[in-house]
Parts: C-alpha cells; structure tokens; sequence
C-alpha cells in the first residue's frame, strides 16, 4: 500500500509490547521533527518479526497505530517455519533464547525487506534493539547505519557494554556468587549478583552466550539511542559518552549516545479504558494505590491472595491491573480471598484486561505505583510524578528496581521472603510507606514532582532529549558511516 519516498528510517524492534511502543514513539517523534530544522523529513517504517510464541497484544497495538498515525508504515515478516510455538510468558530463560534465536532466523526476511524498501527510498539507519542486534549485519552488508535502540534504561545499556569485560575477568558464574556480592559496573551503582538480568545467571547456558555476543555487537553500532534523559540517569549516560563501559579494543571515539526520552506513549484515555479513568476521577486526590505488572506479569494464586489481603489491610484506595492467563482460571475472583470483592467495593477496583497505563497514572487520584518495574512503566511513573513501589518480575527488572530505589529515590521496594514471594504484611508496609504521609513518602513524593517537570522539559524546545534527537536526524541525513562499521570480529 502506502508509497515509502525520500530518506526512510526502518525500527526493527523485538515484536513485545514493551519494546514495541518505545520504538513506535521514536518514528512519532521522528515524524514530527520540523523539516526546516533538520532539513528534510523522514519516512517511518517498522518492520515486526513474528515470534513463534504468543506476545500479548501486539496485533491489536499495530492496528491502533496503523489507523491513529497512516504515515507509520508496518511491514510484518511472515514466521519462521523451523521454529516451534512455546508458552511465553511469564518470560523464562528459554523464552529468552528462543527470542534471540527467532530475531537471527528472521534475517534473511528482513534483508530482502529492507532490498525492497532501498528500491523506493534511501534507507537512512536501521534501529534494532538488544533482541535484534544480529540485523545489524544485515544493515552493514546493505550500507545502512545500525543503531542500537535501548529501549531500557542507559544503565542497562552500559550493563551490558561492560559485560563481555565482566566476563573476561572471572571465570566464575554470578549464580556461582554469594547473592549479595556486590558487582562494579561503569556507570552503574553497586549491584548485588541477585540483581543482574535474568538469563545471565549460568556462563554455561545458552541465554549467556547470546547475551554476550549481542553486548559485543552493540558495542559496534554507528551510535546508541536511549530511551532516556540527562538529570535522570546522569551517571549511566556519562560512562557510555566516554565509553568507560566499552571492552578493550572497542571503537575510540565510543560511538555516539542520543539520550532522546522519555518516550511514553500518549496519554489518551481509550475507549477499553473508559471506566477506569472515570472511576479513579471519582475518588480523592492521591488516594489510589495503582498495581499493574506489565504486559506479561503474571502470578500463582497463593500470591494473588497476598496481595489481596495486604491491599485490604493497608486501607488504602486502589485499582488492581489484574489479567487471567494460562496460568490461572480464568474466573479470578475464584481465585481471591472470600468476600474480598464485597469488602473493598468502593474503594477498589479489579480490572481485568488491559489499561491504557500512561493514561491511568496521570489521573490525580493516583498516589502510587506498585510495578513489575519494566522501563516502560517507570517512565510513565515518572512522567506522571507518581512515586513507586518497586516489585521486580523478570528480564532485566531486578537491576532497574535498584535504579528506582537507590539512584533516583523514587520508590521502595518490596522484599521476597524465601520462596520469592511477597507476604500481605510485607506488601501493606511498602504501600503505607509510599501512601502515608511520612517524612520518607513527603520526600519521595516531591522528588517525584521534580523529576516530572525534569521529564516534561527534556523534550520540550530546546531541552536536551529534543537537541539530541535534532543531531542524530541530521546526522541521518548526511548518511555517514561510522568508519569502522566493517566487520572486523
Ligand atoms: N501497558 C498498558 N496496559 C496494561 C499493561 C501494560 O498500557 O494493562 C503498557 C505499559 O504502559 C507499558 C508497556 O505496556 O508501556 C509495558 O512495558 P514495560 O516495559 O513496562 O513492561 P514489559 O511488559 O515489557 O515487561
């Protein structure tokens, strides 16, 4: 259908929800660059790979977007046939490795794509996030920039730039490491080795070397871009600007980073959503504690009820982002405490499908935020000054609760007993701390106030995030290469 003209950027995301919607707001933020500033316009173009495993709705969020903004072309790779269907989510190492394995299988789709795409317009740069790095490849042998998309924090980035250095230095696996051993990371704050991302715990096991591999390649892009803004991640954006976090033998200068964020999506107030947003306009200013866990938390019943009995304990007013999957029945309030819908009628409420979360946190009456802490939902959070409770799940979500809590001191974190699970009392003391109107809650809620407007400036005229997107698209106009793109592995 549509007509793809002139200079074309082409985002190739792994096709999750989370790294989805960041990348589709960089090509809405490429679209509204103004053409005198960076002389000329851009086309957009995604191209979605198909996992072989169900990645919760996506094909819903493409149709959105296709109809909200026409010029956003999609361009989706038939699947893979030597690659099997799995049980996705929660994500488990397997899973990880299966969404490395399907991004390289789709290469060869992806480079007869991008050949049909060059035969209608110049294809400026490619931006693969960490999932995709193995297309950068496929962008050198074209003559196409790559560039690393990070659609997580900078320290996560820089995590894994510095990793393959980790790496040489010891011989021992982090799962080999007394969990509270603590681990140095340019740019980083102390880790304990319990923090690092999931799939990186076993040197010996498939996930690692993939990690390692990718952590080297990105380290070759033609430049970084990262979800993310200069007063919020000072220390992280510092070490990749004078690449402190890159292995030895690593390109000088350090490739360029384009701290672009925040990238949220809008806050629109969908029609699925409606009820929602109207009931939280009907209850008092900062009174709702907000629980949502991402696109693929999920969690077994014995937890569900936890959680249940320490909302109802806590006293507090709250909206409960709750989804049915494999795992549980689908009749959740089975699945809750006896009588518990009855007794917080009123003051809770259960939702069970999906919430436009951008749109829910900005709402006056939300006072918290309980979350799996993926990127995406804490710069939401922070976009809507909303301090949090921090509740890692999987992925890399352990390392940026550690961000949240201990760098930017935006929230709390709830402790796991030794089972992994969070009790009622455990959860009720973390929300009291954050909803109470403490000396600790008063604190962090006025950082979060800070940040909010640190948030909103950084992409506003002349703001850091907006001078970093307007030299990358005029570097992308100018159509360099690095000149050390060449495969030298
Ligand atoms: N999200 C949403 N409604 C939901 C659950 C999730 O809008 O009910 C959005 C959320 O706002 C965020 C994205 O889905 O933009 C999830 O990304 P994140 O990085 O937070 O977590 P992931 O799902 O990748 O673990």
């Amino acid at each position: 259908g549509k007509l793809i003209e002139d200079d074309c950027i082409v985002l190739y995301p792994y096709p999750s929800m989370g790294h989805l919607i960041s990348m589709v707001e960089l090509g809405k933020r490429f679209l509204d660059l103004s053409t005198d500033d960076v002389g000329g316009c851009f086309t957009v173009v995604v191209i979605v790979a198909e996992a072989p495993f169900v990645l919760p709705y996506v094909d819903v969020y493409i149709k959105t977007v296709t109809e909200s903004h026409p010029s956003i072309v999609f361009r989706r790779l038939p699947p893979h046939p030597s690659l099997t269907a799995d049980n996705y989510y929660p994500p488990t190492v397997r899973t990880i490795e299966m969404g490395f394995e399907f991004m390289r299988a789709s290469n060869p789709l992806l480079r007869l794509s991008l050949q049909s795409i060059s035969l209608l317009a110049r294809v400026r740069g490619l931006f693969v996030d960490f999932f995709g790095a193995a297309a950068m490849d496929v962008a050198d042998e074209l003559g196409i920039p790559p560039y690393t998309f990070m659609t997580s924090a900078a320290a996560q980035l820089a995590f894994f730039l510095y990793f393959p250095t980790m790496h040489n230095n010891t011989g021992d696996s982090f799962k080999d490491l007394e969990r509270s051993t603590l681990l140095e990371f340019p740019g980083l704050p102390p880790l304990q080795a319990a923090d690092i991302p999931q799939g990186l715990e076993d040197r010996n096991k498939k996930a690692y070397g993939q990690f390692l591999e990718m952590s080297k390649r990105i380290a070759r892009a033609a430049g970084f871009v990262v979800n993310t803004f200069d007063s919020l991640e000072p220390r992280a954006l510092t070490a990749l600007e004078n690449g402190a976090c890159l292995p030895d033998g690593a390109p000088t200068p350090p490739p360029p980073c384009y701290a672009i964020g925040p990238l949220v999506a809008p806050d629109k107030g969908d029609r699925g959503a409606r009820y929602c947003l109207k009931w939280l306009d009907s209850q008092p200013r900062r009174s709702v504690v907000l629980l949502s866990f991402g696109s693929m938390g999920v969690f077994s019943t014995e937890q569900l009820r936890e959680i249940a009995t320490g909302l109802e304990r806590s006293g507090h007013r709250f909206l409960w982002v709750l989804r049915s999957n494999d795992n549980n029945a689908a009749d959740l309030d089975a699945l809750l405490p006896e009588g518990f819908m009855d007794r917080t009628r009123g003051r809770g409420l259960v939702w069970k499908s999906w919430t436009e979360q951008a749109a829910v946190l900005n709402r006056d009456s939300v006072g918290a935020f309980v979350t799996h802490c993926g990127w995406n939902s804490v710069l939401e959070s922070i976009c809507a000054g909303v301090p949090m409770v921090a509740w890692p799940l999987y992925a890399e979500q352990r390392m940026i609760r550690v961000l949240v809590e201990e760098e930017m001191k935006l929230g709390v974190a709830v402790e796991f007993d030794e089972k992994g699970k969070v009790s009622a009392a455990e959860l009720e003391k973390r929300v009291r701390e954050v909803m109470d109107c403490s000396e600790e809650g008063k604190g962090m809620r006025e950082r979060a106030e800070t940040m909010k407007a640190h948030a909103a400036a950084a992409f506003g005229e002349g703001g850091p995030s907006h001078t970093a997107l307007l030299h990358l698209a005029k570097k992308l106009k100018q159509g360099c290469l690095r000149e050390n793109t060449s495969r030298t592995e």
